[in-house]
């Protein structure tokens, strides 16, 4: 059977369930920690396991430039290159393009560009882009589409959504189906309601295995961003997975469950820990701020992590003062194995039928007055 998702329960518009994949069930809302280069930078895969997260992303741009799609294939494939068991999900490059690479030419065939590494020169097609997926071994395969800068005239916005729509078509005849393997869809459409649906209606009429919502967390605000998801999510197949595309804050993540949505990934829970950022239960901390040097209680009491069970606030900011690499390592933990608790927290209440008790409860925690 092809990758599929069924519902536990519905309150709202929230939604419990589990992804069925080649590599194992995940329970949604799921919140997938972003290993870019093949690694959730500061973390063993073990590690990244004992946090609960079950499922996580790769990069097609990254690992298509080093150490290319054709050698991990040689060597087995993502899953055992990087030793995770579970599933992947794969993004299609295009994003990346467009953020990181040099010089880059869009023509309606593809992108060619330059590595920011060292400036030789690719191209990424829907063909190429769904090859390398298939190499690497994503459970989830994702379409090559192009990421609509924001801000983007409703006349730009559409140009590049249609663009993207005959791209997926393509990427759609591209891919190869095999058990427990499946491709999303990608909404696009910038905050233009009248160019989601259009772009909704044209991947349905393809049909893919879930579909996802783009284009957002690129600018345009929280507002504008759950106002998008008001008028998109709706109209999306009601059996089918949601995932909002490099989402968010735990506010934005609760924010959009509400909404609908089953799946997230992002870079903030692992790029903060690095920079010494905590996102808690009672909110956000700078553990490099010197007024954590005396205090001996734990970043998070109600976190079980390494971090908030074996040591103090005042060690985890000597350990960034003096620059250790253990900082970045347990705060990393820390965020990753909250945002599961986040996650964890929300697909409970939804399956206890009181989801917006406690995601109210969580967001006052958040964001205290
Ligand atoms: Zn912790």
């Amino acid at each position: 059977m092809t990758l599929h998702w069924t519902a536990a329960a519905i309150d709202g518009a929230a939604r419990a369930g589990t992804l069925h994949t080649a590599h194992g069930e995940v329970p949604t809302p799921v919140f997938m920690p972003v290993g870019t280069a093949g690694t959730i930078k500061a973390m063993t895969a073990d590690a990244v396991r004992s946090t609960g997260a079950r499922m996580i992303l790769g990069n097609t741009y990254h690992l298509m430039l080093r150490p290319t799609a054709e050698r991990i294939a040689r060597l087995g494939g993502l899953h055992k290159f990087a030793d995770w068991h579970g599933p992947i999900l794969t993004d299609s490059g295009g994003f990346q393009v467009m953020s990181l690479a040099g010089l880059r030419k869009l023509d309606a065939d593809g992108v060619t560009f330059q590595s920011h590494i060292d400036g030789s020169k690719h191209r990424l097609t829907p063909e190429r882009s769904i090859e390398i997926q298939h190499l690497l071994g994503a459970d989830v395969t994702m379409c090559f589409d192009e990421c609509t800068p924001f801000p983007a005239t409703e006349e730009q916005a559409a140009e590049s959504m249609r663009l993207s729509m005959r791209w997926a078509a393509r990427s759609r005849d591209a891919f190869v189906a095999r058990p427990g393997h499946g491709l999303f869809g990608i909404v696009q459409g910038s905050t233009f309601a009248e160019l989601r649906a259009e772009s909704v209606a044209a991947l349905t009429a393809i049909g893919f295995e879930g579909y996802a919502i783009g284009g957002l967390a690129v600018g345009e605000g929280q507002e504008a961003m759950f106002a998008t998801l008001d008028v998109t999510t709706p109209l999306l197949p009601a059996d089918r997975p949601r995932y909002l595309m490099g989402v968010g804050t735990p506010a934005d993540i609760i924010g959009a469950v509400r909404r609908g949505i089953d799946m997230f990934d992002c870079v903030i829970p692992t790029r903060s820990g690095r920079t010494a950022r905590a996102y808690t239960s009672a909110g956000q901390l700078n553990l490099r701020n010197a007024r954590h040097a005396d205090d001996g209680a734990p970043l998070d009491a109600s976190c079980a992590c390494p971090a908030c069970r074996n040591h103090s606030r005042a060690y985890l900011h000597h350990l960034f003062k003096c620059e250790e690499m253990l900082g970045p390592m347990l705060l990393t933990w820390h965020n990753i194995a909250y945002y599961q608790q986040v996650t964890g927290t929300l697909r409970a209440a939804i399956l206890d039928g009181r989801f917006e008790a406690v995601a109210t409860r969580l967001e006052a925690a958040l964001d205290p007055a």
